[in-house]
């Protein structure tokens, strides 16, 4: 008999048939690049039913990040690379977000409020951190841990909406990093060759240790470079266009991939 994946008997937030908090993909692939998709699923635990929210809206851009998970596997298997995705949505908990941060488990988002966010008790915010968060953010120290005589580079693979609050967002795909922007930078000369418009330089989102999780920690605390790429979603539809970003990104990679690892250590673990 094989336990329950982590976080199912512990609180029993989960029912034994729902997904784990994570799914890690080709955990011994030989690359250098190590990739994590927070935002990969919109599903949301059986017992906090839909959030209050409609079909519609979770399956918006508020519910996670469309497309974002079709072009991370596809990217995986082009780099040989370990990928960790989220299994819940960000509405549940965000799994990019500190959890001091008020959006960690949103009250509302993009101006939508999300009822079953509304009032929770400490218990409640403390089983989504246990149960998805904590064990999502454990895969990749695993992972990164078990990498740590070789070089790792990590890539956050997201996906944005092409207006927000009214402003449309011009960036086809945007390369943004943290306090070391060297692996950023290649990445963004390299991918700047192979799209139509122009690569947001720390756009649409700058890093921040207040607002994000995942690069700073796994990546430039841990002494990694460490890059977060965001893709436009309305060029995110159809599985062409899946497999031409991953192609695109996979053949940046590849350009800078050798000077990106004689980089050494990241500035930022100091
Ligand atoms: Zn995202």
């Amino acid at each position: 008999m094989s336990a329950a994946p982590r976080g199912h008997a512990a609180s029993g937030f989960l029912d034994p048939d729902e997904p784990a908090a994570y799914e890690l993909l080709n955990t011994t692939g030989a690359g250098s690049a190590v990739l994590v998709c927070d935002h990969a699923s919109n599903r949301i635990p059986r017992r906090l039913g839909t959030l209050g929210l409609a079909p519609e809206q979770l399956a918006d851009h508020i519910g996670w990040d469309p497309g974002a998970a079709e072009v991370a596997h596809r990217l995986s298997a082009h780099l040989d690379a370990p990928l960790v995705l989220s299994g819940y949505s960000r509405l549940v908990i965000d799994c990019n977000r500190p959890l001091a941060n008020a959006a960690s488990i949103a009250e509302q988002s993009a101006g939508v409020p999300v009822p079953g966010n509304l009032g929770l008790t400490a218990q409640a915010r403390a089983v989504r951190v246990e149960t998805l968060f904590r064990p999502y953010h454990e895969a990749i120290d695993r992972l990164l841990d078990a990498r740590a005589n070789r070089p790792s580079l990590l890539l956050s693979i997201h996906s944005f909406t092409p207006v927000l609050d009214g402003d449309k967002r011009p960036w086809p795909v945007g390369v943004s990093h943290w306090r070391d922007r060297r692996f950023a930078a290649l990445m963004l000369k390299a991918l700047a060759r192979r799209v139509d418009g122009v690569v947001g330089d720390n756009q649409p989102y700058p890093i921040e240790e207040a607002i994000d999780h995942t690069v700073p920690v796994h990546g430039e605390r841990r002494g990694l470079h460490a890059v977060m790429i965001e893709i436009r979603n309305d060029g995110l539809r159809t599985t062409a266009q899946f497999d031409a970003w991953a192609e695109r990104l996979a053949a940046a990679y590849h350009e800078i991939e050798a000077e990106a690892v004689k980089l050494g250590r990241s500035r930022a673990d100091t």
